[in-house]
């Protein structure tokens, strides 16, 4: 018979099995298993509409054979079983579980774990064996066809004879060699530790023929003899007592579930019952999978009834913003057969839903409070999904979100939260001040940020796009209200210097307005009082900040109309240039036009705008500095 190829990729992964280290190789039986249990839940589903398909429950079973005078070990199912065509194409490629994209991914960088932390399916049992044989038979169908292969150099596919529908996949265990003992695999102890550690929530038995010893009747004497016993549990994780799960086992399901190389932040158990009966075990991911920011990424977690599995992400279950949460639900109430369409309507799935979000909001507040390192972790990678949810749908999510929230400040602690910024305020502070850019370095250098701090007052940074369109939404907290120090109306002056100030401007207003036409782009100019050393600064008017039009005009599509920013040009009335301003204006109005330019593009480029016409800056100082 003529041998096929393998896909290219399929070899590539073959060598990595062929050649992987000792302590990978056990994992094989656990992906024999995996599929074995899939198969049977295909079955099963199919039972649940074809009505030729006649099984009960407890018919499912994996039956494992070792053999170890053949050196073989046989893992048997009665599931779904495969056609010549699918025996070709699930074995003939290689497994799409994504695994092996991902260490391509990594090649250059860290070296991924792959084998280890993933498992890739079905070609790792050519870790331990040198050939292996897949017999298999659809349900219903007459032909049963088999698969062969000795590795890398292809494989065959024939008819062949087998009485019963289902899989039964036998690996040709490899030799001992001076280093590993592959024989250890065909070892009834080993093959147990095996189940219990990998598979033990399988939730169909996992049988094996064991001997066993008795006592002879009226003797002393023992016999052995053979029984067959089921060696897994088959209680689902989240089934057991949260208190009698081991972190190590929580982390396996994780890892192996959700294709994570690392550990969960924190996992979340949830048992209720009263309006809603279900079980959830979710996960917060210690960092963002690789693709949680592009649109390829689905939210959603796993859904069960009674431990069968209906759905495999089930979107409804979690909101937009904690979209990074995975895990499963597993709820009595929902019915098996339930249509997509029917859940999303579904009264119980709301319950279950809202009931969720609840309780992953008060595990996040908690991991803040208790483990505060672990959550700025968490926020450094998240953090960005909560401020989208706090701004999107209208604020309509603030509640749930407002305490969640982090954000870099003048404290010079990594970040804050809302509660401790207000906690931490001043007396006579009377709003929550912020500044928006792109890097906290570039805030800092804001002559509001400046004056702000010399106040005693804290500046919340804002770097990031949503920020401060999510405090907008906010509006207030704690009944304190949220301003932009680079807003025009902070009233940090009392009534006194306020009105001496407004004296000053109204005394200069003809010179101002001068200023404000030769500049053109801004919608006035203004002396100031609240800048230390810097001479001027810019402020906006408004809603609108330059930040927030610096991110609308960012955004794709939007070189239409935009709104835009009313700028002032504050002049620092305690700085020199203040002086020499209005004496321009009595002696020389032509450099007094030049000099309001200047200082509105310094005003652009220290408050990290940039200037529009640089040419034209570089003109104008030259000019002034030959003077
Ligand atoms: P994965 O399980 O990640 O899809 P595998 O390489 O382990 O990758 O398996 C490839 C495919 O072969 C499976 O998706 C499944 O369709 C099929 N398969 C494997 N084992 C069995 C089995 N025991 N019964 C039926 N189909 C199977």
């Amino acid at each position: 018979m003529k041998k096929k190829q393998f896909k290219t990729e399929s070899k590539k992964l073959l060598d990595m099995m062929i050649n992987s280290i000792y302590t990978h190789k056990e994992i094989f039986l656990r992906e024999l298993i995996s599929n074995a249990s899939d198969a049977l839940d295909k079955l099963y589903f199919r039972s649940l509409t074809d009505s030729s398909v006649v099984l009960s429950r407890s018919d499912y079973s994996i039956n494992l054979v070792a053999d170890k005078e053949a050196g073989t070990l046989t893992v048997i199912d009665n599931g779904c079983g495969m056609t010549a065509d699918e025996l070709e194409s699930n074995l003939g490629t290689i497994a799409k579980s994504g695994s092996f994209e991902f260490k391509r991914d990594n090649e250059q960088g860290e070296d991924v774990d792959v084998i280890g932390q993933f498992g890739v399916g079905f070609y790792s049992a050519f870790m331990v064996a040198d050939k292996i044989t897949v017999r298999s038979k659809v349900y219903g169908e007459p032909t049963a066809y088999v698969w062969e292969s000795e590795g890398a150099d292809g494989y065959t596919i024939a008819e062949c004879d087998k009485e019963t529908f289902g899989t039964e996949i036998t690996l040709y265990i490899k030799d001992d060699t001076d280093e590993e003992k592959y024989s250890d695999f065909l070892d009834e102890y080993r093959i147990r530790g095996l189940i219990k550690k990998y598979s033990d929530y399988i939730r169909y038995p996992i049988k094996m023929a064991v001997t066993k010893s008795r006592k002879k009747e009226e003797s002393d004497e023992y016999e052995s003899y053979v029984e067959v016993e089921t060696l897994n549990s088959m209680v689902p994780l989240w089934k057991r007592p949260a208190s009698e799960v081991t972190e190590e086992e929580y982390r396996a399901f994780y890892t192996e579930k959700f294709f994570d190389y690392q550990a969960p932040a924190k996992v979340i158990t949830q048992r209720s019952e009263g309006t809603a009966t279900f079980t959830a075990l979710m996960f917060i991911p210690s960092h963002a999978p690789f693709n949680y920011y592009t649109k390829d990424y689905e939210k959603g977690l796993e859904l069960y009834s009674s431990g069968v599995m209906i759905m495999e992400k089930c979107s409804d279950l979690l909101p937009d913003y904690f979209s990074f949460v995975k895990g499963l639900v597993d709820s009595s109430d929902l019915s098996l057969n339930i249509s997509r369409e029917m859940l999303q309507h579904d009264r119980q799935l709301k319950v279950i839903a809202k009931a969720i979000e609840k309780k992953i909001k008060s595990e996040l507040e908690k991991m803040m409070e208790a483990d505060r390192e672990r959550y700025e972790k968490l926020f450094d990678a998240f953090g960005i999904q909560l401020k989208y949810g706090l701004y999107t749908d209208y604020g309509m999510h603030k509640d749930v979100l407002k305490d969640l929230l982090l954000f870099k400040s003048s404290s010079g602690k990594k970040y804050v939260s809302l509660k401790e910024y207000v906690d931490a305020m001043k007396e006579e502070q009377k709003a929550i001040y912020y500044a928006a850019g792109e890097s906290v370095e570039r805030i800092e250098l804001l002559p509001q940020v400046e004056s702000m701090k010399s106040r005693g007052f804290e500046v919340l940074y804002l770097t990031d796009d949503v920020d401060e369109f999510a405090l907008k939404m906010l509006g207030s907290y704690s009944e304190k209200e949220f301003k932009n120090v680079t807003a025009e109306d902070l009233s940090l002056e009392n009534d006194e210097e306020r009105a001496a100030l407004e004296d000053e401007n109204k005394k200069n207003e003809d010179m101002l307005t001068f200023m404000k036409e030769a500049i053109e782009n801004v919608s006035g100019v203004r002396f100031t009082t609240s800048l230390t050393k810097h001479p001027v600064c810019l402020s906006s008017e408004g809603e609108l900040s330059v930040e927030m039009e610096k991110v609308l005009k960012k955004m794709p599509g939007s070189d239409g109309q935009l709104p835009k920013a009313q700028i002032t040009l504050e002049i620092n009335l305690s700085h020199p240039i203040a002086d020499k301003l209005k004496s321009l204006y009595k002696s020389d109005k032509d450099t007094l036009a030049k000099y309001s330019k200047l200082l509105y593009s310094q005003g652009c480029l220290i408050g990290g705008v940039g200037v529009e016409n640089p040419a034209e800056l570089c003109e104008l100082i030259s000019e002034l500095m030959v003077k």
